[in-house]
């Protein structure tokens, strides 16, 4: 097949044209914001990178699962796990710490969303995991702090918008700085407990952390 070109453009030219477009573009995909649903496509747990964010042998109730439509999980691929004030919350892949913040009281009744005290911890593949409604003052690492799997953080808590229930919500973000949703499917290696048909954490049911 004959190649029509623009008088004065060389076959070198016509071959640059689809190259320079591609710069900055091509390998990116666009990332158009899909149901909640749609994201929550989870891979084998017996692979996953992550442990649960609490420590070996402790056990806790899923109180929130991911895309649940009347909770505050409604857009997002989140867990929120019922924990006392004051349980242990562990890293649930190593990384390096972005963000902290422990200056907000137990309260559980802002009405802001997202304020609340938390740490977002980057992962060497660019995501980044969120740890929220930490306990006042109980973070344990500071920002630049590489941290490993299962590295104990911070004491759980009851600050931010809780609804007055302590819980520890974990979720994890494609890439920082973290400006949009929940949007990794996560489930973890070391879970004792059901899976949905899906292969995510059940809402009201019981994790173990096993030993990994
Ligand atoms: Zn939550």
């Amino acid at each position: 097949m004959m190649l029509l070109r623009p008088p004065g453009m060389s076959a070198v030219m016509l071959l640059l044209i689809p190259l320079s477009v591609c710069i900055g573009g091509c390998g990116r995909a666009e990332r158009a914001p899909l149901p909640c649903m749609e994201r929550a496509v989870f891979d084998d747990p017996a692979g996953s990178p992550y442990v649960l964010p609490y420590p070996v042998g402790a056990s806790y109730r899923l109180a929130q699962s991911y895309c649940y439509p009347y909770g505050g999980h409604r857009d997002q691929l989140a867990y929120d796990f019922d924990m006392p004030i004051g349980s242990d919350v562990v890293a649930a892949r190593a990384g390096v710490v972005r963000r902290v913040r422990e200056d907000l009281p137990d309260t559980g009744d802002s009405r802001e969303a997202g304020q609340h005290n938390n740490i977002l911890i980057e992962h060497d593949d660019g995501t980044v995991a969120f740890y929220g409604h930490l306990k006042q003052n109980g973070v344990a690492v500071e920002v630049g702090q590489r941290v490993a799997q299962g590295q104990r953080l911070a004491a759980s808590g009851n600050s931010g918008n809780t609804l007055g229930e302590p819980h520890l919500h974990f979720g994890v973000y494609q890439s920082w700085p973290a400006t949009e949703g929940f949007d990794v499917a996560v489930n973890f290696r070391n879970a004792e407990g059901p899976l949905d048909e899906r292969r995510g954490l059940a809402a009201g049911a019981v994790y173990k952390a096993q030993p990994y």
